[in-house]
């Protein structure tokens, strides 16, 4: 690259804020999982909005294609530069305004923390209603980016749901800023919609306006045991249309139990093995012990079930860490291919069988983990003891996903994990659509140009 290019990038953000020192860029050229890896010749760390906005008027007149990265949680490939790519660094942007309680909303910059968020959505009686194990780390604009949807989901939405309204810059530069809060705007194409789930390919997001909910002072959960896969889902579909104050309902197997527990040292929460297990959270103004009482007892009129119930907050936690505890205590084995897909309730637990089946056959050292937001449909097939770069296990999966009805990407992106697969969902007519708008936002193809979009051929 050209030193010229990254001189012009200096004087626009400063020296210290274009990273070129190997050690120092390679942490910006790996995903969160390590299974892709890139390199880049330079980080380039912007400070505000007009920053971003000459960054891609410098980069757009040299053609020369950028990554935006957040967090780096991403775990499709997609905020890593895999093709040597300029690497454009949200992070600076952290200004995050006060809440406004009149109209229950917040105006943060792309890269304040999700955690960041729920702090000061918490110190104002509100609460934000996306929320994932990587709290701490992943970004307004990378959730943005990815659509991120997460535990809570099945109450307030993914985060599309949130955003009222958006502050981006495009390809050439221009910024297009929408942040007014109005929750009745129809003026013509809603940009927010169409930057969410963009995967930075459309444009850089700057800042957010983005809706709170009610914060609910009183919780319980409660881990429930089951002897198939089968009654923990009903029981998940079961305990959502009896209790309107549930907040979460999540499952995972055996298997991921046994080797959380193994690698974090937690004991085992029962006496006896289960085959599966799901984690219901209700909250609500008053204590809904009772209610989610009422709720299992329902359940266990049609099935076996073993519960723990945990109300204070220290016993809540220990219980939602066998379930937030996986995706480390899977990457601690080694690098897995990370499959993140939703499917119709009807087909779930088939679904899960022959996951588990299929990847035995065709690869007899691999081991699958599933688990996931199970009033969704959204599981996360994981599987480890592959190597990175074999694909067979994914191609089988992501087609056993689409043969049952199935999305193969619930709520990770597309990324450059799953670009190949896209037109398992997506018919051609669409493909040439997203083509269209992609080349019509930015003709020269400099945003994040190797995702999403299956390769030209
Ligand atoms: C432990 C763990 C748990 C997770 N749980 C969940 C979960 O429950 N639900 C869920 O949805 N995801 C989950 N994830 C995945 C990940 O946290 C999300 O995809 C998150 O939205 C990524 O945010 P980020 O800031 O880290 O983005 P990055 O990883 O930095 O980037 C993700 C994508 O967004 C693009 N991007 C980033 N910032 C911008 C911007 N400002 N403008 C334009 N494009 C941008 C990148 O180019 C990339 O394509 C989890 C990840 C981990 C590690």
């Amino acid at each position: 690259m050209v030193d010229g290019l990254l001189g012009d990038l200096a004087e626009v953000v400063g020296p210290a804020n274009v990273l070129t020192e190997a050690d120092v860029v390679a942490g910006y050229a790996v995903d969160w999982t390590g299974r892709f890896r890139g390199s880049t010749p330079a980080v380039v760390r912007p400070g505000s909005t007009e920053e971003v906005a000459a960054v891609l008027r410098i980069c757009n007149r040299a053609e020369v294609a950028v990554v935006p990265q957040g967090g780096n949680t991403g775990l499709v490939g997609g905020g890593v530069p895999l093709a040597g790519e300029v690497v454009l660094s949200l992070a600076r942007l952290a200004d995050l305004d006060d809440v406004d309680l009149a109209d229950r909303q917040v105006t943060a910059g792309a890269g304040v923390s999700i955690g960041r968020l729920q702090v000061a959505a918490t110190e104002a009686g509100l609460a934000y209603g996306v929320d994932l194990a990587s709290r701490d780390t992943a970004t307004v604009g990378g959730t943005i980016a990815t659509n991120a949807a997460g535990l809570r989901a099945l109450r307030y939405g993914d985060t599309r749901a949130q955003l009222v309204g958006v502050e981006a810059v495009l390809a050439d530069g221009s910024v297009v800023s929408h942040l007014g809060g109005l929750v009745r705007d129809n003026t013509g194409y809603h940009l927010p919609s169409l930057l969410c789930g963009s995967e930075g390919t459309l444009a850089i997001v700057t800042r957010a306006r983005l809706r709170l909910v009610p914060a609910f002072a009183e919780r319980v959960v409660a881990l429930l045991a089951f002897d198939a896969v089968g009654p923990a889902l009903a029981a998940a579909a079961a305990v959502r249309s009896v209790l309107p104050s549930l907040d979460a309902a999540e499952l995972f197997l055996h298997s991921g139990l046994e080797l959380v527990t193994e690698v974090t040292g937690l004991p085992a929460p029962f006496p006896e093995p289960h085959v599966a297990y799901l984690l219901v959270e209700a909250a609500d103004q008053l204590d809904p012990t009772d209610a989610l009482a009422s709720a299992i007892e329902l359940l266990a009129e049609v099935a076996d079930v073993a519960v723990a119930v945990a109300a204070d907050p220290a016993r809540r936690q220990r219980l939602w860490a066998y379930r937030e505890r996986h995706t480390e205590a899977i990457s601690s084995i080694g690098t897995p291919h990370k499959l993140d897909v939703a499917l119709p309730a009807s087909t779930l637990a088939a679904f899960v069988a022959e996951a588990v089946d299929r990847v035995h056959s065709l690869a007899p050292g691999a081991r699958t983990w599933i688990f996931g937001h199970a009033a969704d449909g959204n599981l996360h097939v994981n599987v480890t003891g592959l190597a990175p770069d074999d694909d067979r296990v994914d191609d089988t999966i992501l087609r056993l996903v689409a043969f049952h009805g199935g999305s193969i990407s619930a709520e990770h992106g597309i990324g450059t994990a799953k670009r190949s697969w896209l037109s398992l969902n997506r018919s051609d007519a669409e493909i040439r659509a997203f083509r269209a708008i992609k080349a019509a936002l930015d003709p020269h193809g400099i945003l994040n140009p190797n995702v999403l979009l299956p390769a030209a051929s």
